[in-house]
């Protein structure tokens, strides 16, 4: 099919998770035709993640948005947990400035998806849920490249002028079309997920937290068994998001499995009170991106552009995951390079390439170029088996008051980690590799 041939429509979307939705609802009130193709029966039906969005970006998508999006808690609460064999050590941070303005909410990805894709709806994209697009339709450009033309869902095939591949992490469309490569493994990290409900009062009383505030638990240590990775433990109204996210290099060198870590965390006696006399009403694994900025690679071609995840849009800090934002941020700035191509009647990829610059220029560029150094400091094994337990000897010997003659804490820090196996001089480095990662 040539340019200049009828298309279905303007732009096709694929994939109604926070990207997909964001960049065909911009497109669709700039007064696009737009399609966007769900494979889940509702959007979001198909969605996970750990559920904590840092929202402020949903600020210019949609103004006034906290009032009627279904948001379960405003994050005032930051719990940063070393879990040790049979305890923990803490920093917990309550801060109610961060609920004015708000900035990260709890959400459940079945009611919120939905809703964002709604919201396309109102603005005029035609969505069409519980088709999966099987194959990119693509051509030769004169150049010799390959230009996406439309795509392929069973029998159906439907044209555009532009197609955002905003499919999520798998990124299959795009791999298939020999668009993007497969990532390595040390480029994803496995995450399972299960959301247990609780009354909504005994969840406010154990997690120390009011009616619309919320906690959000970040740990690492004995929660992935010396995998590379981390917990979350985050508060629902009346439920508790609470998973893993482990690097899929790390669990298959060590021959671990992602269910049975899974298990133990929520069996581990700094976590299980927390979830005691809770049912488990979701349970789920997902891929999520580990490699950061060095995982992006080529995000635009002629014909479409590749968002969220698909783009290898995701940000782990140790602190953080973020995707949804990122995911958003990256459906804003395609929308808007898309609209400024179809203005010009150019959609070839020297045109499409203003959605790479605009991405680059904005908090998801910058972002991405801030924490690049993150996935590479996140696979110091060390992070993982021995700081935790070192931590707890320290605060261990500090409170343990026998009657032998006290020792200043330097003393008593030094003790501690003669008695472990990490040297000082690895402390050292991975203290200062630590401040320039994150
Ligand atoms: C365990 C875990 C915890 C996480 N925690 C957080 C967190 O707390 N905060 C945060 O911000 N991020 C978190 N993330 C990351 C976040 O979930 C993602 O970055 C985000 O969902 C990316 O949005 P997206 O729109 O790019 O992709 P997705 O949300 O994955 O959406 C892709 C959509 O495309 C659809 N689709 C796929 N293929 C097809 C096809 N062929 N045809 C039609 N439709 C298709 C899917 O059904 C889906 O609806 C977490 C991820 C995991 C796995």
């Amino acid at each position: 099919m040539s340019e200049e041939e009828d298309v279905d429509f303007d732009v096709i979307v694929v994939g109604a998770g926070p990207a997909g939705s964001v960049a065909a609802a911009l497109l669709a009130r700039a007064g696009r035709q737009v399609v966007l193709i769900e494979r889940g029966e509702t959007p979001g039906s198909k969605n996970l993640s750990g559920g904590v969005l840092y929202g402020r970006v949903l600020d210019s998508v949609f103004p006034g948005w906290l009032d009627e999006a279904p948001v379960e808690r405003i994050i005032t609460r930051n719990v940063i947990i070393f879990l040790t064999e049979t305890g923990k050590v803490a920093v917990d941070a309550v801060d109610p400035a961060l609920g004015e303005p708000v900035n990260a909410v709890t959400v459940l990805r079945a009611k919120f998806d939905a809703w964002l894709a709604e919201q396309a709806e109102a603005e005029g994209a035609f969505l069409m849920p519980g088709v999966k697009v099987d194959e990119l339709l693509t051509e030769k450009t004169p150049e010799g490249s390959t230009r996406v033309v439309g795509v392929r869902a069973g029998e159906d095939e439907l044209h555009a002028r532009v197609v955002v591949l905003a499919d999520g992490v798998n990124s299959f469309l795009a791999r298939q079309a020999g668009l993007r490569t497969k990532p390595r493994t040390n480029e994803q990290a496995v995450g399972v997920k299960a959301v247990i409900q609780l009354d909504e009062q005994v969840l406010q009383d154990r997690f120390g937290v009011d009616a619309t505030h919320g906690a959000a638990h970040a740990l690492v240590g004995e929660c992935t068994q010396g995998v590379g990775g981390g917990g979350f433990m985050y508060t629902n109204k009346d439920s508790v998001s609470i998973g893993l996210v482990l690097r899929l290099d790390d669990l298959l060198a060590r021959h671990q499995d992602a269910v049975s870590l899974f298990e133990s965390f929520l069996a581990h006696p700094a976590i299980a009170p927390f979830l005691e006399g809770g049912e488990m009403v979701e349970y789920g694994s997902h891929l999520v991106n580990e490699g950061g900025l060095a995982m992006v690679g080529e995000i635009h071609g002629d014909g479409y552009v590749i968002v969220g995840d698909a783009a290898g849009l995701t940000l782990n800090t140790g602190l953080t995951v973020r995707g949804m934002d990122l995911a958003i941020g990256s459906g804003r700035c395609a929308a808007r390079a898309i609209g400024e191509a179809l203005d010009k009647d150019d959609v070839s990829a020297q045109a499409l390439a203003r959605y790479r610059q605009l991405l680059d220029s904005s908090f998801v560029g910058a972002d991405m170029r801030t924490y690049a150094k993150a996935p590479a400091f996140l696979e110091r094994p060390r992070m993982y088996t021995e700081y935790g337990p070192l931590l707890a000897d320290v605060l261990h010997r500090a409170f343990d008051l026998d009657t032998a003659p006290r020792e200043h804490l330097l003393t008593t820090a030094r003790r501690a980690l003669k008695n472990s196996p990490v040297k000082m001089r690895e402390l050292v480095s991975d203290a200062l590799a630590g401040v320039k990662a994150l």
